[in-house]
């Protein structure tokens, strides 16, 4: 048995096989190949377990976001079967000689680019669903003919790091956990894990790789931090058991489902959740979260090879209204740079991209990306309860600015005649030093503020969030950081706002208490948080 050692970032333990990560390339290769036919069987078999993989994905969406949202994946199974899709795959392989990868890859451009054409908007929405049918029909293909260790089970990834991007697209539905040999706390990547709740150690260290072979037995502990490869009976034994309490505690809290977020003196707080994508809102769902407290908006533009177009962004964030049935969604504008990178933005290299060419910053300087995206936001509006909130705000004009791109945006669908919500609330996120600082200044602009600690702490204390090396140094509890908050909460109460807190901090029940007395309206956090910090609350008493 070999154990290592790295920080856990989301608590949970998970037993089961190795599968080191392999990046893969993101274009697929066009191979001259000689057996057509064996070819075409692979593709078979390929499709098979596409729509093996769907049914089991419409079972899990049935229960977790309702027959309606389930709905698309029934659609997706019956498009793997079209006819003239599939005769337009098999004639590529055939006639060009070509791998199954590029036939389905040329064939799904074609036919997106055909449903993209067409006047009806149904037709035009398959567009998309052409695109993902095949991908995932790509990705079984590459699966059989790169192996995994552990077929077609669930397994424990391993990687050096893993960007936002790549977290992102990794299949949930295989991942046990996963353990990275580098990578912070307050990464994007252990807040996805979070999110996802997938138990996760980053930081694992540099032999941790060279140690382990595909298909290895081990078990991850998200609570200590540790990793047992090949464990022992004992170890084993041991975990297993932790496993086994761990869901019951978490059962435990299932009981406070539907119950009020009230401390014993009577003070009420919202509990909303954090998601990336539309499919963890059946987790915020299940979890009983009050609403959405940060839809971080990025990840649909991380998960694209192209900029979302304002069609694709609607559907997103109509779906995420619709599954919450008129509780608030608050979705965060695109929040790209630093770590968080798409190739097709074209970033350049920058020395401090935390300090960078990211963000507001971007959406200001590129008001088409911008305008896009505000656009579907306010046409989504009409169907649920949407507030839309602002990172990376540290200026007054900043601010004054997007406020004229929403008019713009909500003038230019009054003349189309298109419907959205006039009840929006806009907010801006209290996530730099010098936002909490102009907090008076910002508040009588703003419905709400929301703070982003995971930023907010890295600017006020000088520490790079990614650097694994600074967590010694980086006090999440620093005075300085509690007094901004106050202060921030202070000025919104002053003008009306309210504020609440959407940062990993949020989640840290040791600073409930404090959070309550400073007068914070919500707590936004992971899901699987929502109802330990509903416990929490429901036992505090605050006159004392
Ligand atoms: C934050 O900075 O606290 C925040 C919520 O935003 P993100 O983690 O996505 O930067
Ligand atoms: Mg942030």
């Amino acid at each position: 048995m070999k154990v290592f050692t790295g920080k856990g970032v989301y608590g949970a333990v998970a037993i089961g096989k190795i599968s080191i990560f392999k990046r893969k390339e993101v274009a697929v290769k066009r191979n001259h190949v000689e057996d057509a036919k064996s070819e075409i069987m692979r593709l078979a078999k390929a499709k098979a377990s596409a729509v093996k993989q769907l049914e089991e994905i419409y079972e899990k969406a049935l229960k977790e976001v309702g027959e309606e949202n389930a709905r698309i994946f029934e659609t997706h199974m019956m498009m793997i079967e079209d006819e003239d899709y599939n005769e337009s795959i098999r004639n590529i392989i055939e006639t060009q000689k070509v791998n199954a990868e590029y036939a389905v890859a040329v064939t799904a451009d074609h036919f997106a680019e055909m449903f993209s054409s067409m006047e009806d908007s149904y037709m035009r929405e398959r567009a998309a669903d052409v695109k993902d049918i095949s991908n995932r029909i790509i990705r079984n293909l590459d699966l059989e003919e790169n192996g995994n260790a552990a077929g077609n089970e669930k397994v424990i990834i391993c990687a050096d790091d893993l960007a936002p991007s790549e977290t992102v697209l990794l299949d949930k539905n295989m991942v046990l956990a996963f353990v990275t040999a580098y990578g912070s706390s307050n990464s994007h990547t252990a807040i996805l894990a979070r999110n996802m709740n997938i138990p996760a150690v980053i930081g694992a260290g540099d032999a941790f790789l060279d140690a382990l072979e595909d298909g290895d037995d081990a078990i991850v502990d998200g609570f200590t931090g540790e990793i047992f490869v090949n464990p022992d009976e004992e170890t084993s034994e041991r975990l297993l058991k932790k496993q086994k309490e761990d869901e019951e505690k978490k059962k435990l809290l299932e009981e406070l489902k539907g119950k009020e977020n009230v401390t014993l003196d009577g003070k009420k707080i919202n509990i909303y959740a954090n998601i990336g994508s539309v499919d963890n809102i059946g987790a915020a769902r299940l979890n009983d979260a009050g609403g959405i407290g940060l839809f971080r908006s990025e990840f649909l533009y991380l998960e694209s090879n192209d900029y979302p177009t304002e069609e694709q962004q609607f559907d997103a964030y109509k779906k995420a209204l619709e599954s919450m049935a008129g509780k608030k969604v608050i979705i965060r504008t695109l929040d790209i740079g630093a770590d968080k990178k798409a190739d097709y933005f074209g970033l350049e290299h920058e020395e401090n991209p935390a300090m960078g060419y990211r963000a507001i910053r971007i959406c200001l300087t590129r008001p088409e990306i911008f305008k896009t995206q505000l656009r579907a936001l306010y046409r989504a509006s009409a169907y649920g309860n949407l507030g839309i909130m602002f990172p990376m705000i540290t200026s007054v004009s900043e601010l004054e600015k997007i406020l004229d791109f929403c008019e713009e945006v909500k003038s230019g669908l009054r003349v189309d005649g298109i419907e959205y919500s006039e009840n929006v609330e806009l907010g801006v996120m209290i996530e730099t030093p010098a936002a909490a600082l102009i907090s008076d200044r910002l508040a009588p602009m703003v419905d709400f503020f929301s703070v982003g600690t995971n930023d907010l702490t890295q600017y006020t204390l000088a520490c790079d969030r990614q650097n694994a090396k600074l967590e010694g140094f980086c006090d999440t509890h620093h005075e300085a950081i509690l007094r901004l908050i106050r202060m921030s909460a202070e000025n919104a109460h002053k003008h009306g706002a309210w504020i609440g807190i959407c940062g990993e901090l949020a989640a840290d029940t040791d600073l409930t208490e404090t959070f309550l007395r400073m007068g914070i309206d919500e707590l936004s956090v992971s899901p699987a948080f929502v109802l330990k910090v509903r416990d929490v609350v429901r036992n505090l008493d605050l006159r004392a």
